[in-house]
């Protein structure tokens, strides 16, 4: 008992630190080149104001957000990525941070003017040419209203896309519409093109062409095809399996609690989302043979589960079954990770 105590108290301790150690301090990324570079396509002073102000403020915004906060500990991609369920703060500024740190990466006065290997290709099996290509990004970047992004993304089926987000927001974000890894980014916010074009969004979009990097994108293009962040988007976008998910951890926790009642509530609803699982499509990189039979191992399951809740079953007897369920549902989200 002693000994289980002291361990008790140094794992404690030990969290403490680790969690201090790892507390999310994010720093303004330094730049690969001087403000006065992309001149005359950006001019010295908007990148100046637009790096060591702007962007200064979304990290500073950032940590203060998180400080103190359970998203404290987690990586700029994992808190992009759950942004849905972090403050207006931390979903902003967090965007603000990721999405100025891409743009910097991406341009540079020695700009590689056209792609070349394997994202020519993917560019001209999607759009036929650059031009066609750059076409689309501009559509996207004029017509999004306000302020916001046009993206280039890969999407989890490893295809090129093209598409926009408002204010600080980007496809990696459980909140967007489109999903997947931004490999380009144009931000067209006023900040970005203010002071030299003013109202003409229109010529800063043709300008920026100029100081692109597609060197730098095709690199980008090649580490996004085998990012682990791609299948944590392709699993974010599988709905069945979220839903499920939801009703899962809404009767499950209450149980091991000792609270049957939201599990005698809802056994009809998580069988109905189990068998909804089994039957809607399942996105590629988890349509296998494990996973399928895993599915089939939850629908019997919670068949099962819900005949004994109809039975009036004892609350002993259902937190068994409830946890031998959720066993099986961690099987899945386990070979979803492989
Ligand atoms: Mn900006």
């Amino acid at each position: 008992m002693r000994i289980l105590l002291s361990i008790t108290t140094l794992a404690f301790f030990f969290s403490i630190s680790l969690v201090t150690a790892q507390n999310a301090t994010f720093t303004l990324p330094k730049l690969n080149y001087a403000y006065n570079e992309l001149e005359p396509n950006i001019d010295a002073q908007t990148m100046e104001i637009h790096h060591s102000k702007h962007h200064q403020a979304y990290v500073t915004n950032l940590n203060k957000a998180l400080s103190g906060t359970k998203a404290a500990t987690l990586t700029l991609e994992d808190v992009v990525l759950t942004a849905g369920r972090r403050s207006d703060a931390v979903r902003n500024n967090a965007g603000g941070h990721y999405n100025h740190s891409l743009f910097w990466e991406i341009l540079s006065p020695k700009a590689q003017k056209a792609p070349t290997g394997a994202l020519l290709m993917a560019i001209e099996k999607q759009f036929v040419s650059l031009d066609s290509l750059k076409k689309l990004m501009n559509q996207a970047a004029s017509t999004r209203f306000g302020s916001g992004w046009a993206w280039l993304i890969v999407t989890p089926d490893k295809k090129l896309q093209v598409c926009s987000s408002p204010n600080q927001d980007n496809p990696i974000m459980d909140v967007s519409k489109e999903r997947g890894i931004p490999i380009v980014g144009i931000d067209v916010w006023e900040h970005a093109y203010y002071l030299k074009y003013q109202n003409k969004r229109g010529d800063y979009l043709t300008a920026i062409w100029n100081v692109l990097d597609w060197g730098t994108v095709g690199q980008k293009y090649e580490a996004a095809l085998s990012s682990p962040l791609l299948l944590r988007i392709e699993k974010d976008t599988w709905t069945a399996l979220k839903d499920f998910h939801t009703v899962m951890a809404q009767t499950f926790h209450p149980a091991e609690e000792g609270n049957l009642k939201p599990l005698r509530e809802r056994s009809a609803e998580m069988l109905a989302k189990a068998t909804l699982l089994q039957t809607a499509p399942i996105p590629a990189s988890f349509n296998k043979a494990e996973i399928k039979k895993a599915i089939g191992d939850l629908v019997k399951g919670a068949t099962d589960l819900d005949k004994t809740v109809r039975k009036k079953g004892k609350d002993d007897v259902l937190l068994k079954k409830i946890t031998a369920l959720h066993d099986t549902f961690h099987i899945i989200q386990g070979l979803c990770e492989e």
